[in-house]
């Protein structure tokens, strides 16, 4: 069968489709560019807010319009288990298939080829549940393919010179505004030597960027029985990665940040001085009700640490506005946690009233245009501060991944990537006039800086390694 899966949602997702493209793939189907040439397109949806859940619904209608006769559509992912009953009753849906059972797409595909009429019929709908899954690293050793997407094979599909790489899924915290312990339940960990294996794959095709992402990054290996897991981890996948490669951190849970984490990343040329911890708020009352560590003193002195064992670190964090009963005084606090900070990088998430958590329950909702003129007034303030910290890096040269080539109405040629300081889709870029190629390293010098995005000059051929990303 020809298959063509479609993906929405953040980078774990992305990599749960490249799974399940790889699991198709083996089994003898052929991926296909676009949806109208498929035998069968899977959705893998997205739920993380209203929003997303209209877009994945969206998605679903506008597949379902253009479905062929005897074209199948299978929703797989976190919208297929959060809202299964929803999901399955758009029309034109054939199958669900739950987050974290992606490894069992080539089950549904051969029951959709085997038995069609059956697979069509609203009694196939049901969705294929969460299994109950082991938590020991013993467990994952058990042979057995596809029976745990800790250990599903994967080949990854290489499509620019960086790539996520999933280490674990779910979360064991209980933040009152997610939902996405209801439905990716608490945490698990893929197997070191899985995530080796992965890497190396990774590397060997060419990949210079390995992007690790989890749900809370830095309780990595908890359920493996791992202390300081994180840390381990990127020891052992710096011993076995090219030192010309970069390794970055995104969503840290900052209480999860540990002295021996912040030395491994400060010691191995490979690990980008860069790191992702989503704060959500800085006031402790509002933390509080947010069911989050309401200690934002400690967060300082950890943003005090990370800058004295790594100078040039860059800082992202995202915050959400406009949570229940965040008074004028709460919001003041944190636009001065920001100014205080100063962090590099920062995204803003208007508050979200999902159904069945705790702060949908909360009294004093904010009304939606107080929302609204607290965002802005947070990405105003922080556009100030992006350039500021971009401005510190005029007239030094800064180690550029480059992404891609472009041209210029005029017909002058320039190039795009980005630096140690910039996440692949949610930070900056890097612009220098002249053509490198795509996927390798090269210094530029930098000329100018603009609210989120750097121009320079290629100043060097690339080095060995990538350590003088850091500007060292
Ligand atoms: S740490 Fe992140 S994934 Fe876990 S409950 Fe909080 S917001 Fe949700």
């Amino acid at each position: 069968m020809k298959f063509h899966i479609i993906t929405l949602g953040c980078p774990k997702n992305q990599v749960d489709s490249e799974g399940m493209s790889s699991i198709l793939a083996a089994q003898g189907h052929t991926p296909v560019a676009h949806a109208d040439d498929a035998d069968v397109v899977v959705v893998n949806t997205c739920s993380f807010i209203a929003a997303a859940r209209e877009e994945t619904l969206d998605v679903l209608r506008e597949v379902a319009a253009r479905k062929t006769p005897g074209q199948y559509l299978v929703a797989a992912g976190c919208m297929a288990e959060s809202h299964s009953a929803l999901v399955a009753a758009a029309p034109g849906v054939d199958a669900l298939l739950s987050t974290r059972e992606w490894m069992r797409i080539g089950d549904v595909v051969d029951t959709l080829q085997r038995e069609p009429a059956v697979a069509a019929s609203s009694a196939a709908r049901e969705i294929i549940p969460l299994s109950s899954a082991p938590a020991s690293s013993d467990d994952l050793r058990v042979p057995g393919a596809y029976a745990d997407w800790r250990t599903a094979p994967i080949r990854r599909r290489i499509t620019g010179p960086s790539a996520y790489l999933k280490i674990s899924d779910g979360c064991n915290l209980r933040c009152a505004f997610c939902t996405i312990p209801s439905f990716k339940g608490d945490m698990r960990s893929k197997a070191v030597g899985a995530i080796l294996g992965e890497a190396q794959e990774l590397a060997d095709a060419g990949v210079k960027e390995i992007v690790l992402v989890a749900q809370h990054l830095t309780d990595y290996g908890r359920d493996l029985g791992l202390k300081d897991g994180l840390a381990l981890l990127l020891d052992e996948l710096c011993a076995v990665l090219p030192k010309d490669r970069w390794v970055r951190l995104m969503y840290a849970y900052p209480h999860g940040i540990s002295e021996r984490l912040i030395a491994t990343m400060a010691r191995h040329p490979q690990i980008c001085h860069y790191l992702d911890m989503p704060l959500q708020h800085a006031h402790p009352e509002t933390l509080r009700r947010m069911h989050r560590p309401p200690d934002s003193d400690r967060t300082r002195r950890l943003i005090a640490d990370l800058r004295a064992a790594m100078p040039d670190i860059a800082l992202r964090s995202t915050f959400i506005i406009g949570f229940p009963g965040e008074t004028s005084a709460e919001f003041r606090a944190l636009t001065a946690f920001l100014e205080e900070v100063q962090f590099d990088r920062v995204g803003v998430f208007r508050y979200s009233r999902e159904p069945g958590t705790p702060a949908a329950a909360l009294p004093d909702q904010i009304p939606q245009r107080v929302i609204e003129r607290r965002w802005h007034t947070i990405m105003r303030l922080q556009q100030g501060i992006s350039r500021q910290r971009n401005r510190r890096w005029v007239g030094r040269v800064i180690r550029v991944l480059v992404e891609g080539q472009g041209q210029t109405d005029d017909g002058r040629l320039l190039s795009v990537g980005r630096s140690f300081r910039d996440a692949p889709e949610v930070d900056g870029q890097v612009l220098f006039w002249g053509t490198a190629a795509t996927g390798t390293f090269v210094d530029v010098r930098v000329t100018q800086a603009l609210d989120y995005d750097l121009w320079g000059e290629m100043v060097e051929a690339p080095a060995d390694d990538a350590r003088s990303e850091n500007g060292t």
